[in-house]
C-alpha cells in the first residue's frame, strides 16, 4: 500500500519561515519558549503566564502583557511572533458563520471558518451544553491538499505545504478574536483545507496546546479530525492519541466509484480504510462518523445508498450526508431534493444513524478552499464555466 508523501513544512528547525519572518513563532515548541526564557534566568511559570496572555487572554502583542516586566516584553517582541499570519479576508453570513482567509507569513493563504450554533454530529459529542451555544472553529491543516478529491476547491492545485503546529494553532488565535470577551470556541473541527493525517505529527502538537487550560482549554472529545482515511497514518493516530472524534469521508460504498471522486483510494481502497477505522475505534470506544458528500447524480441513486448499507455492515457508526455545496467552474451539481430523501430513506430503512449536515455559510464560499480561489480568481482573468451546462458527470480524472 502507498501513501501520499509527507511534506515537510517551510519551517526551518527553529520554527521560523524562510525570510519572511525571522522571529520562532510563540505557538510552536520549535520557538521553545521554555528553554529561552530559562538561558535569561526568567522562572519558567513565566512562560505559562505568557502562553496564557496570547491564547487565554487574547493579547495580540507582547507590550499588551502588562504584569510581565517590560523589559522582558521588549525582548520577546524581538524574538518572538504571536500572530504570523494576517487576516487578508474577512466575511461574515446571515447566519453569523464567519471565515476568514489568512495570509501566512511566506505568503501562502489559509482559510478557516467559525461556526455558531447548530448540531452538526461531526463536531465531536454531544456532552451537555445546547447545541444552539455551540461556537465552532473550522481549521486547516496544508496549504492546499493533494488528495485530489474531484468535487473539492482545496485540491485543485496540489498540495503547498503542511501548516507548522504554530500556524494550525493560531487560527484558532484569529477566530477567537473575532469573539466577544464572553464566548469562547467550544469545538474544533479539523475540516478546513488539507488532509490532516499527511501532517500528522504538527497537527498533535497542536492539538495538543488546544487542550491547554492556560489556553482554549478545549477538551479532545470536542475535537473532530476529518479524513480521508490513510491507514497507516489511522494507525499512528490510534497508538498516539485515540482520544479525538474521527470522521472518516467516504463519498462512495464501492471502489470504482470512490476512487473516481476521492483518487487516493486507488492505491488504498475501501476495505484498508474501513479496516484502520475499525481499529481506530477499537482504540477510542468512541462513535466513528463516515461523511458522505451527495452529488446529484453521481453518488446519489437508491443502489448507491444500499452500497453503503452494504459497507457499514451494522457498524454502530453514524452517516454524515453532507449535500454538495456547488464550487464555480466545477461540473458536479447539488443533489435534488427528491434524490437526498430517497437516499436518506434507505439508510434509515436500514437502521443506520444518519443526519444531514446543515449548510452554513453558504454565500460565504465556506466549503473547503473556496474562499482562497474565489480571492485568487478575482485577481485573474475568469475560468469559471456556466455550471447548469456543464456535464453531469467528467471523465475520470485527477484534478492536479
Ligand atoms: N481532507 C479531509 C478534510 C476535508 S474537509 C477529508 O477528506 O475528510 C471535510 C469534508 O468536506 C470532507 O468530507 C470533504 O470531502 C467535504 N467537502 C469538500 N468540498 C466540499 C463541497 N464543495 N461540498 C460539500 N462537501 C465538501
Amino acid at each position: 500500500m502507498t501513501e501520499p508523501t509527507i511534506l515537510p513544512p517551510a519551517a526551518s528547525p527553529t520554527g521560523s519561515l524562510p525570510e519572511a519572518e525571522a522571529r520562532a513563532h510563540l505557538l510552536d515548541p520549535d520557538g521553545d519558549l521554555t528553554g529561552w526564557l530559562a538561558v535569561r534566568g526568567h522562572p519558567a511559570w513565566r512562560s505559562r503566564a505568557i502562553l496564557r496572555w496570547a491564547l487565554a487572554r487574547r493579547a495580540a502583542s507582547f507590550e499588551a502583557m502588562t504584569d510581565q516586566p517590560a523589559a522582558l516584553r521588549r525582548d520577546l517582541a524581538a524574538a518572538f511572533t504571536i500572530r504570523s499570519a494576517t487576516v487578508a479576508v474577512h466575511d461574515r453570513a446571515e447566519d453569523g458563520t464567519e471565515k476568514l482567509l489568512l495570509a501566512l507569513a511566506d505568503g501562502q493563504r489559509i482559510e478557516c471558518v467559525l461556526l455558531r450554533g447548530g448540531g452538526d454530529p461531526a463536531a465531536g459529542d454531544d456532552d451537555g451544553e445546547s447545541r444552539a451555544e455551540r461556537i465552532t472553529a473550522c481549521i486547516s491543516s496544508q496549504v492546499g491538499c493533494a488528495m485530489g478529491c474531484v468535487f473539492c476547491a482545496s485540491g485543485i492545485d496540489g498540495v503547498v505545504r503542511n501548516l507548522t503546529a504554530g500556524e494550525i494553532l493560531e487560527q484558532l488565535v484569529h477566530l477567537t478574536a473575532l469573539l466577544p470577551a464572553d464566548e469562547r470556541i467550544s469545538h474544533v473541527v479539523v475540516m478546513g483545507m488539507g488532509e490532516p493525517l499527511a501532517n500528522l505529527d504538527r497537527l498533535l502538537v497542536a492539538l495538543e496546546r488546544t487542550q491547554d487550560r492556560d489556553g482554549f482549554g478545549i477538551s479532545p472529545r470536542r475535537i473532530t479530525i476529518s479524513t480521508v482515511g490513510l491507514p497507516a497514518a489511522l494507525d499512528r493516530l490510534s497508538a498516539a492519541r485515540p482520544g479525538y472524534h474521527l470522521a472518516v469521508s467516504l463519498h462512495a460504498a464501492d471502489d470504482a466509484l470512490r476512487t473516481r471522486l476521492v483518487p487516493v483510494n486507488r492505491s488504498i481502497g475501501l476495505d484498508a480504510v474501513m479496516a484502520a477505522a475499525d481499529r481506530y475505534w477499537e482504540a477510542s470506544g468512541r462513535r466513528l462518523t463516515f461523511e458522505y458528500v451527495l452529488l446529484g447524480g453521481v453518488n446519489d441513486a437508491a443502489e448507491d445508498a444500499r452500497a453503503l448499507v452494504r459497507l457499514l455492515g451494522g457498524r454502530a457508526a453514524l452517516v454524515n450526508v453532507i449535500p454538495y455545496n456547488a464550487v464555480a467552474g466545477m461540473p458536479w451539481q447539488e443533489p435534488s431534493a427528491a434524490s437526498r430523501e430517497r437516499f436518506l430513506t434507505v439508510l434509515r430503512e436500514a437502521g443506520v444513524n444518519v443526519q444531514v449536515r446543515r449548510r452554513k455559510g453558504h454565500r460565504i464560499n465556506a466549503a473547503c478552499g473556496q474562499l482562497r480561489r474565489a480571492a485568487a480568481q478575482a485577481n485573474q482573468p475568469s475560468t469559471v464555466t456556466n455550471t447548469s451546462t456543464a456535464p453531469r458527470m467528467p471523465p475520470s480524472q485527477t484534478i492536479q
